[in-house]
């Protein structure tokens, strides 16, 4: 569904953040960047929303050119969750689900119905938390949030960029635990973003090992383990 062909990223300041990187994404995979920190991962997975553009190269998505996308489309087809969610701190949980422009436009009835559907999707009771505002729910509990709106539109692919870092250890298992049954259920492609290899491995169906800017290795965790 998203290839990358010869692509490259330059910042103005001159900066060559990835290099000549091809790579193929499928439908219904997780599939995990993962190298040290500065390596490009957070520009690769950047340039698959147009959060930030291509120097050199093509992506394209479901075989269309990602430049020949209107924007807003993209963005709604492309969810987005960040290591450290912000939710608005006055408005209640349910609210902030809410804040997603396609909901907008729904009645009342409708977007409560959603909004329960996706705390029930990321293992909150709604009951108990759409009312609640952020600083009432841990860390964990907030970066479910942060997966609940990312999916409140239905995007058919998700980009997440270390969204469990900030956590402890207990909670970010459950977590990931969570999003393996999550992906399980809703069958959406997933790039995951992180620097820690026991995270790529039990999450990715493929991982690939980023360095300075350039992929080193593509495969499955079975793959990455048993090589050299
Ligand atoms: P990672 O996500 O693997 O930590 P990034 O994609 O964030 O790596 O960064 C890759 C390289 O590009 C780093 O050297 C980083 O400092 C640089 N970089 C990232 N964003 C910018 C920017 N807006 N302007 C200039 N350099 C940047
Ligand atoms: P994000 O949270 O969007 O990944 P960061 O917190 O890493 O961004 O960085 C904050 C801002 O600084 C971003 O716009 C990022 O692109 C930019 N940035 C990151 N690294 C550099 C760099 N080496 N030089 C200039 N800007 C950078």
């Amino acid at each position: 569904m998203i290839k990358f062909s010869n692509v490259s990223k330059r910042y103005s300041d001159g900066t060559h953040a990835v290099n000549d990187l091809d790579l193929e994404i499928e439908d219904g995979e997780i599939f995990v960047l993962i190298g040290p920190s500065g390596c490009g991962k957070t520009t690769t997975l950047k340039m698959m929303n147009r959060l930030i553009d291509v120097t050199d190269g093509t992506i394209f998505v479901d075989g269309k050119e990602i430049s020949n996308y209107d924007i807003h489309e993209l963005r709604w087809e492309i969810g987005y969750v960040l290591q450290q969610i912000a939710l608005f701190p006055h408005m209640t949980i349910e609210e902030n689900i809410a804040v997603v422009p396609e909901m907008k436009k729904w009645g009342r009835e409708k977007t409560r119905s959603r909004v329960d559907e996706l705390l029930k999707m990321v293992g909150l009771d709604p009951v108990v938390y759409r009312t609640r505002k952020p600083d009432e729910l841990s860390g964990g509990q907030q970066q479910r949030i942060g997966v609940a709106r990312a999916l409140a539109a239905d995007p058919r692919l998700i980009l997440m960029d270390e969204p469990f870092s900030a956590l402890d250890p207990i909670s970010r298992e459950k977590l990931q635990d969570d999003i393996l049954d999550l992906q399980r259920t809703i069958k959406k492609t997933i790039v995951f973003v992180t620097h820690d290899m026991q995270e790529a491995l039990k999450l990715g169906d493929r991982i690939c090992i980023m360095k300075e800017g350039k992929i080193v290795q593509v495969g499955t965790a079975q793959e990455i383990i048993e090589s050299p």
